[in-house]
């Protein structure tokens, strides 16, 4: 069985790049039958952030992201937060260090920084790793009584992976085909901190094997992170569990120069969290939900961040790309964050729905029959639902200054007399809707011989003040009677 995860940290609002590798562990596990899991990795206590996490929940059942099994769902392999299973951890450790794969390391780190500053006025990078190790103070140096006596003594410690000297590591990344690295280059890398917590690598990488996880979808940037784990995985015994990687590609800025981050969002001024964000310190981050995107056109833009379907198709639902979506087709290259394109995603979206779902759910403040007809007005006009409700404001607002340009070139004496004409004609009209408007106006117009070509701006003009717009008849109607003489008694004035 196909079993996906989720595998934030509470460090912050979910980004927008976190969303994607969401979106992307959902579809793989729909599309093959599969579980996806949500585990909260929260064992970093200084980068915990309060509300983090319900944030992320809140963030995946808006866009329909639905969970298996996890923190929230519950399931076979309870708990799912890693601050409580801090146990399991530490049993963990103590395979390692029982079988000689990891050591106690006590170095305070001010012998850690001393021993930096050596590297560097050689030149050369810090790395503790087998050549390094026999000359710190961790229990590959000291006697086994030393270490028990530091140990009793209530000195600071952490565990470290004995990192072998010459071993090859290879693995076959499902996108990015073979990685090959030299364990030379990799550090004994800290697996339990001085606090008793785990580091990210060892719970990981535990929690991987112990929840059965058969796929690890996430970010490139913890390509680097991958041969490590390999070889805990090796440590462990579990290489013939291990799951499949696939590291998808970067979320690069709009300009494609260089990695997308929270910063291009205030220079750029668009959204990169999926709902509304205050920090601790009460700053708003705006959210795509907020912003007026429709899940389902932010579902169909990250979709396409890094993957196509190799057709010309752009739209999706969620279940039609649970159907198209293939591992196969994922981009190496990094995606271009492009917010026109997430833009153009939501006008498809908002034309597709029904002008009476958009009424309804929008426009409530407006009478049910009109609400519909203003909808229809300006749905294909907009690209956010509320775009809808300010010009819905608008339109019963007599307008306060007119298009200049048009009163230049179209206000003439032929356009006031049909304009005139018009308005006197109108309080005989009983039925005003569209169609007896127009009428209207074209009887008014052959009778004084001048053509609708050469009036509508100027009439648009005295009604609306706006050069151009939806369908004036259809304006007028819904503005109504007295309000369009009013008006039009204004602009003649
Ligand atoms: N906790 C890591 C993160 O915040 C998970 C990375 C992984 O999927 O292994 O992205």
């Amino acid at each position: 069985e196909v079993r996906v995860r989720f595998a934030p940290s509470p460090t912050g609002p979910l980004h927008i790049g976190g969303v994607r590798t969401a979106l992307y562990n959902y579809l793989l596990a729909k599309k093959l039958g599969g579980k996806m899991l949500l585990r909260i990795e929260d064992t970093d206590q200084n980068r915990f952030v309060p509300g983090a996490e319900q944030y992320i929940i809140e963030s995946l059942q808006w866009l329909g992201i639905t969970i298996d099994e996890g923190v929230g769902v519950g399931g076979p392999h309870e708990p799912y937060r890693q601050s409580e299973r801090s146990a399991i951890y530490q049993e963990h450790a103590q395979i390692l260090l029982d079988a000689g794969k990891a050591y106690y390391a006590f170095d305070t780190s001010e012998e850690l920084d001393a021993m930096r500053a050596t590297f560097e006025s050689q030149g050369s990078a810090f790395q503790y790793n087998a050549v390094t190790r026999t000359r710190l103070k961790n229990s590959l140096t000291l006697t086994e009584e030393e270490v028990k006596a530091k140990i009793e003594a209530g000195e600071p410690y952490v565990i470290r992976l004995k990192v072998p000297a010459k071993e090859e590591i290879r693995f076959k990344d499902l996108i990015r085909d073979w990685v090959h690295v030299h364990s030379s280059t990799i550090d004994d890398k800290v697996l339990m901190k001085s606090d008793g917590l785990p580091t990210y690598h060892l719970a990981n990488v535990v929690d991987d094997h112990l929840m059965n996880i058969t796929h690890v979808i996430r970010g490139e940037e913890w390509l680097p992170s991958a041969p490590l784990h390999v070889m805990l995985y090796r440590a462990f015994g579990w290489e013939n569990t291990m799951p499949q990687f696939a590291h998808l590609p970067l979320l690069l800025k709009p300009e494609g120069n260089g990695k997308l981050s929270k910063r291009d969002a205030e220079i750029g001024g668009f959204p990169v969290f999926p709902l509304e964000w205050t920090n601790p310190e009460g700053v708003k981050s705006i959210g795509f939900r907020e912003e007026g995107y429709l899940k389902e056109a932010l579902i169909n833009f990250l979709a396409f961040l890094g993957w196509n379907p190799g057709t010309e198709q752009e739209i999706f639902s969620l279940e039609e790309l649970t159907q198209a979506f293939s591992l196969e087709r994922i981009n190496k290259s990094g995606a271009k964050f492009d917010i026109n394109k997430a833009k153009w995603y939501n006008e498809q979206y908002l034309r597709q729905q029904t002008d009476e779902a958009l009424a309804s759910q929008y426009l409530t403040e407006f009478e049910s029959d009109k609400a519909v007809k203003i909808v229809h007005l300006f749905k294909e006009r907009v690209t956010f639902p509320q775009q809808i409700v300010s010009e819905a404001n608008a339109l019963f607002v007599a307008p306060t200054s007119y298009d200049q340009a048009v009163i230049a070139s179209k206000w003439n004496d032929d356009a006031k007399k049909a304009i005139t004409a018009f308005k006197e004609a109108l309080p005989a009209l009983e039925n005003f809707v569209a169609d007896e408007i127009k009428h209207t106006l074209s009887a008014e117009l052959e009778k004084l011989g001048i053509k609708m070509g050469k009036v509508m701006q100027a009439l648009r003009v005295a009604v609306t003040g706006a050069g151009a717009g939806p369908d004036l008849m259809l304006l007028m109607e819904i503005i109504g009677k007295d309000a369009v003489i009013q008006r039009l008694d204004t602009a003649l004035t």
